[in-house]
């Protein structure tokens, strides 16, 4: 899709300023601006469409797998893959990077689209793309979970080819034994797939005596399992693996997860209601396991009035550091958070009384998963569109968080890291919103979820901001940009805002869906597009405030 340019205007000459103003005569949103190279949006209005780099972005973070209130889950996902193919098309290398960029650096909530996308590259690319794709495989596919995922999404675009073999084989005969050990332990099995039939479809050589005694066992079995440790100390984590198989005391799985490290999905299930083993779990517990498992902790009672977990657990929680390290992405917290406040587990089998210490740690946990954000120190309106649209669907598949949830969480995000800033919903009208970092996320998330719904006008924040004479360098609009229904464009009404304000307001459209529309003009250098939830986002939109 070619973006024209503003010339093409024929009415006017557009005024030299920093950046065109869009002075053409009002206009409704379910007419294009004439030569502006508008598409029409699902619910009938006219907007712009972003480049598919845009698009892949949009998608590696958000994913599709809700859908959309227009499109469902399989045609978005179609939608997605179209432009995933066209940036192949484009630039292969470029693509891959994108894809190795954004999943290496944590900033989507689940890594799933960038395997697919890498998929895709691996099968359907140019030969250096395809190359590429196969070599940054160990950097997106970081676990066994990864891999078995890449390899149910890789045979829909290409045969087990001998290149293919040789990356598999290398994410085994590559990775350090020990690290191994603990992967093979940790994660055996996903999507159909096990590091058994992995092996066996590429049968690596082996790089090292420990790597061929853990194909051995992956593919074969362990015969005998003595009493005693094996002597070989990457070994023994296998050993104990298959010990705690067996164990038939409490205290011999503490031993053996104390002493040995053992992951807690390597703990047989019958011994997992042990607030024990729990406990010797807890201190390497990673954060991820940490984030799931909260629930379980406090209905076991590890986590409770006065227990001395609490205060454990909520440090590890609001370690920066460790958050960072782990890659742990704001939308796990909020998700953890979400179910550990219900009380219930998904399934609705366990119960818990949440701690109030380990929900406000949870709180604390979601702003610190952004990092540290550097502030514009400008004045800021952020708008959220909560239409009814924006209620449909879920963020990177997350039960409970749809875009209007979401956006809720992600404007708090820049409301905690701003001085000046006010924060107002829309759709057809304005509605104030009384919410604020200093509130429990999930309180404000409830408060914007309980809006009725209505139409989409996404010019109502700049013609609110001019009518109560609201003083703004920016607006920031969590949209999924299906507006419709107003008299007038909201880049015209940004423009009349700029023309009678002397302030030349910018405005940034965090992108809550992964469709292709955008109420920013991509010829107005003060209008950009961002994504929601990319953790780099807050950063992003700061910068460009900040100009
Ligand atoms: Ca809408």
């Amino acid at each position: 899709m070619s973006r024209q340019n503003n010339n093409l205007f024929p009415f006017r000459k557009l005024p030299k300023i920093e950046w065109p103003v869009t002075r053409t005569p009002n206009q409704p949103q379910n007419e294009p601006l004439f030569g502006y190279g508008q598409v029409q949006n699902t619910a009938g209005g006219y907007v712009w469409t972003v480049d598919d780099w845009m698009r892949l972005d949009r998608f590696l973070v958000l994913g599709s797998e809700g859908g959309t209130y227009y499109t469902s889950p399989r045609a978005l996902a179609l939608e997605n893959a179209e432009a995933v193919l066209r940036c192949l098309q484009a630039d292969g290398l470029r693509t891959v990077a994108r894809i190795t960029e954004v999943s290496t650096e944590g900033r989507a909530p689940k890594n799933s689209p960038a395997l697919f996308a890498l998929a895709m590259a691996a099968g359907l690319g140019d030969d250096p793309t395809r190359q590429a794709a196969l070599a940054a495989l160990p950097q997106v596919a970081r676990t066994g979970t990864h891999l078995f995922n890449f390899l149910g999404y890789v045979e829909q675009f290409r045969g087990w080819g001998r290149a293919l073999r040789r990356a598999v084989g290398s994410w085994y005969t590559e990775m350090p034994a020990h690290r191994l050990a603990y992967q093979t332990v940790k994660y055996r099995q996903r999507d159909g797939w096990t590091h058994r039939d992995a092996l066996r479809l590429s049968h690596p050589k082996a790089s090292s005596e420990q790597h061929q005694a853990i194909f051995h066992w992956v593919t074969q079995g362990w015969p005998s399992v003595g009493e005693v440790p094996h002597p070989d100390a990457v070994l023994r984590k296998i050993w104990a693996y298959e010990r705690a198989k067996t164990a038939s005391h409490e205290r011999e799985i503490v031993r053996l997860v104390s002493e040995h490290n053992l992951p807690w999905e390597a703990v047989p299930t019958k011994w997992l209601k042990s607030p024990s083993v729990w406990e010797a779990l807890l201190p390497t517990l990673p954060m991820t396991a940490l984030l799931r498992n909260l629930g379980r902790l406090s209905a076991i009672g590890l986590l409770g009035p006065l227990q001395n977990a609490n205060n454990l657990v909520a440090d590890r929680l609001t370690n920066e550091d460790h958050l960072q390290k782990a890659r742990i992405h704001p939308i796990a917290v909020l998700a953890a958070l979400t179910t550990y406040e219900q009380g219930k587990g998904m399934r609705g089998k366990l119960l818990w009384t949440p701690v109030p210490r380990v929900v406000d740690a949870l709180n604390a946990a979601f702003y610190l998963s952004f990092g540290n954000v550097q502030p514009s120190g400008k004045r800021v309106v952020l708008a959220l569109d909560v239409s009814g649209s924006m209620g449909y669907g879920l963020i990177a598949g997350i039960p409970g968080l749809s875009p209007r949830a979401g956006s809720a969480a992600m404007a708090l995000v820049t409301a905690a890291t701003e001085q000046d800033y006010t924060v107002i919903g829309f759709s057809h009208e304005l509605i104030p919103l009384n919410i604020s970092p200093g509130q429990r996320l999930n309180d404000a998330i409830r408060t914007v979820s309980n809006i009725p719904f209505g139409a989409t006008d996404c010019a109502l924040p700049m013609q609110w901001a001019l009518k109560n004479k609201v003083e703004a360098d920016a607006f920031v609009v969590y949209t999924d940009s299906e507006t419709w229904f107003g008299k007038v464009h909201p880049a015209q009404a940004l423009g009349q805002y700029r023309a009678e304000t002397g302030i030349q307001a910018k405005l940034a459209v965090v992108g809550m869906v992964a469709n292709s529309f955008s109420i920013a003009d991509p010829n107005d250098a003060g209008m950009l597009d961002v994504v929601g939830f990319d953790t780099a986002t807050p950063q992003i939109l700061a910068d460009f405030v900040r100009g």
